[in-house]
């Protein structure tokens, strides 16, 4: 017989990732993916093709050996698997949550030409969540170097490259401004995307590798970055992120009920409103909910604001579904919880009663033109087409820019007019001596698994300085 008449045929669809059912879950704040079981999980690593030059390493910023990792998944040597996607990744819960891997390795999957693509993410979050069960292993570090690290922000960025530093052997601190590690990761996605054990759990593996994190602690008040270099750090990296919100600038921005994204998430996210009078920090949602903007932050929002009970939630976006700048699984779950989309509409002004609430939105119609530069068709008003629509709470998730406090306290430190860091493109390096930056803070807000790989390339540039000082 032929080699290939024994060979079983590969599935050309993926293991469907089990989910709870949008009825269920648009009332609860629990995790909507539930993860694959480690038949479903082998049943998927099975169509991997370990091809011989994989394109999928070509798409992942932190370098996991995909291939490798998946091969040892489909032969259930499971604790060799995740040992293996550790090396290069510390973080593979959260990644393979909320990484969007359609973009990213799964998008140069040779199987994805005519089929599905194999589902890495969702290997990676098996693995990981396998561990984590278990009992997560600690990899020895290498012999301390007796340099000494400031990681500022404890985000993606801040985490991946303090975990690399740390198991490198150099001593790493990290300050983090608010009460807990994550950044985005524990104040903006919700629970029922990214739980907050996960996020826990991993921070405390990059803990466990000797990274110390001090949280409460917002440098460029406590310590500024010339004073953390003075107090016997031999190097920084700035990882604050971008989370600064921007507004429309429009008539009755500032009335009731009008929250920015960041405000809101951070409410629900991170002093659990969801939980009052559990937890003392209150929202109030009302029953006619719109969110303006249509990123991951919006579908965040939306989604939250639903499983707060609001009984009718609105997506206003100018652009149409095409332009939406959200994970097409976020957009397909929002659908499915019953997120009403009006695209191709603008706000242009808001409406209070006489206490002060917004009660109604202005909107326009919009039509697209020639693509603008950012390469999405730029929105263009349709005159005469106003509208109003009936709002109760409106939640602003139209961007993010970085906070300026480390820039306005770091004299030499080269940024851009809109605020980021200039760094040099191969190392991470910025104009100061010994300070490197990645993530967020440099791109403008953009992906978790970017900001992860800006931390691993500075690490490695850090530690280069370091050895070489
Ligand atoms: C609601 C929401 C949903 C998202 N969904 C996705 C998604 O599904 N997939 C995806 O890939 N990306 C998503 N993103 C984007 C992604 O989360 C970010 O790109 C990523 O977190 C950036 O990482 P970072 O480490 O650069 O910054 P951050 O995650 O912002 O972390 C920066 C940290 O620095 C701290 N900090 C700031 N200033 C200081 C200071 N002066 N001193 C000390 N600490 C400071 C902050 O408190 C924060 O903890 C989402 C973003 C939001 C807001």
């Amino acid at each position: 017989m032929a080699e290939d008449e024994q060979r079983p045929k590969l599935r050309r669809e993926n293991v469907p990732m089990p989910k709870q059912k949008p009825e269920e879950r648009k009332h609860n704040f629990n995790e909507v993916a539930l993860g694959y079981s480690a038949e479903q999980a082998v049943a998927e690593a099975e169509r991997c093709l370990q091809c011989p030059n994989p394109q999928c390493i070509n798409g992942c910023p932190v370098e996991i050996e995909i291939p490798t990792f998946i091969k040892l998944l489909k032969e259930r040597r499971f604790d060799e698997a995740i040992r293996e996607l550790k090396k290069k990744n510390s973080l593979p819960a959260i990644c393979g949550r909320v990484c969007p891997q359609e973009e990213q390795c799964q998008q140069q999957c040779v199987m994805g030409k005519a089929s599905d693509p194999v589902s890495i993410g969702r290997l990676e979050r098996f693995l990981a969540d396998w561990e984590i069960e278990r009992g997560v292993e600690i990899q020895t570090s290498n012999k301390p170097t007796g340099k000494k690290v400031a990681v500022i922000g404890a985000g993606p960025a801040g985490l991946t490259a303090a975990a690399d530093l740390a198991k490198l052997g150099h001593e790493v601190v990290i300050f983090e401004a608010l009460h807990k590690p994550g950044g985005v990761l524990v104040y903006g996605i919700p629970e029922f995307r990214l739980p907050k054990r996960i996020v826990a759990a991993e921070s405390d593996y990059v803990t466990k590798l000797g990274a110390t994190i001090k949280t409460s602690s917002l440098i460029g008040r406590l310590f500024t970055i010339p004073e953390l270099l003075r107090k016997g750090f031999d190097a920084v990296f700035i990882g604050t992120g971008a989370g600064l919100p921007r507004f429309l600038g429009i008539p009755g921005e500032n009335l009731g009920g009008i929250y920015s994204a960041n405000e809101f998430l951070i409410r629900v996210n991170l002093m659990k409103s969801y939980k009052f009078p559990i937890y003392d920090t209150p929202i109030r949602i009302g029953k006619k909910v719109a969110v303006v903007g249509a990123g991951n932050v919006a579908m965040d929002t939306a989604r939250s604001a639903l499983r707060l009970g609001a009984q009718q939630v609105h997506i206003v976006y100018r652009r149409s579904r095409e332009e939406m700048p959200a994970r097409a699984e976020e957009i397909e779950n929002a659908e499915e919880e019953g997120i009403i989309f009006k695209l191709l509409t603008n706000p242009i002004k808001f409406f209070g009663n006489d206490k002060g609430w917004v009660k109604q939105m202005e909107c326009i119609k919009m039509d697209l033109g020639e693509p603008d530069e950012s390469g999405r068709r730029r929105p263009i008003p349709i005159e005469g087409s106003e509208f109003l629509i009936d709002v109760d709470t409106v939640i602003i998730a139209v961007g993010r820019t970085p906070n300026p406090i480390i820039q306005l306290t770091t004299t030499g430190l080269e940024t851009t007019k809109v605020g980021t860091v200039v760094i040099d493109e191969g190392t991470g390096k910025t104009s100061l001596e010994g300070v490197y930056a990645g993530g967020d803070i440099v791109t403008g807000e953009a992906t978790v698994i970017s900001a992860m790989g800006a931390g691993k390339k500075a690490a490695r540039s850090i530690h280069d300085y370091l050895m070489n000082k």
